[in-house]
């Protein structure tokens, strides 16, 4: 990320902790109630300074009792059709709350979107004004779109494993 972070101390204590949480429940499996009491330490922070998680994060932390979701240790992940949709439902083990994810290869996250970007570098740099009709496709270099796809498949892959 370009720019200066704000509240940089917190996040890195955020990061911290989530870490300290894998690391837990690597060493050993059973420890799963010192790696929710870390990420429920997380989750309050985040939500007490209002710093936005990364999906990426937010998806492998359970919103009922704050576990450490991982698939076939602290819950389940199964595929599941509903309305002619497929898709991820993922079920925490301690408090039987499940989380549904659409399997749409096609979908892209808010702040993977270029709209979204727009707000987050005027601070940083010039942007162009966005008059035209494709302002990024014809001012910025190809680097800067392109990677969304590979971001978008690894989305992808995390929702299905
Ligand atoms: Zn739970």
């Amino acid at each position: 990320m370009a720019g200066p972070v704000k509240d940089r101390e917190a996040f890195q204590r955020l990061s911290f902790l989530y870490q300290a949480a894998h690391c837990v429940l690597a060493q050993d499996p059973e420890n799963q109630a010192l790696a929710r009491f870390y990420c429920h330490t997380e989750r309050t922070i985040a939500k007490r300074l209002v710093l936005r998680q990364d999906p990426s994060v937010k998806r492998t932390l359970c919103r009922g009792c704050s576990s450490l979701l991982i698939p076939g240790l602290t819950c389940t992940q199964r595929q599941r059709r509903r309305r002619g949709q497929h898709w991820t439902v993922q079920t925490c083990l301690t408090c039987q709350r499940s989380q549904r994810f659409l399997n749409d290869p096609k979908h892209t996250l808010w702040g993977d979107r270029p709209e979204a970007q727009l707000g987050n570098q005027a601070d940083s740099k010039p942007q162009p004004l966005p008059n035209t009709a494709h302002p990024i496709a014809a001012h910025l270099p190809r680097e800067k779109v392109q990677p969304q796809a590979p971001v978008t498949g690894q989305e992808c892959n995390s929702s299905s494993r």
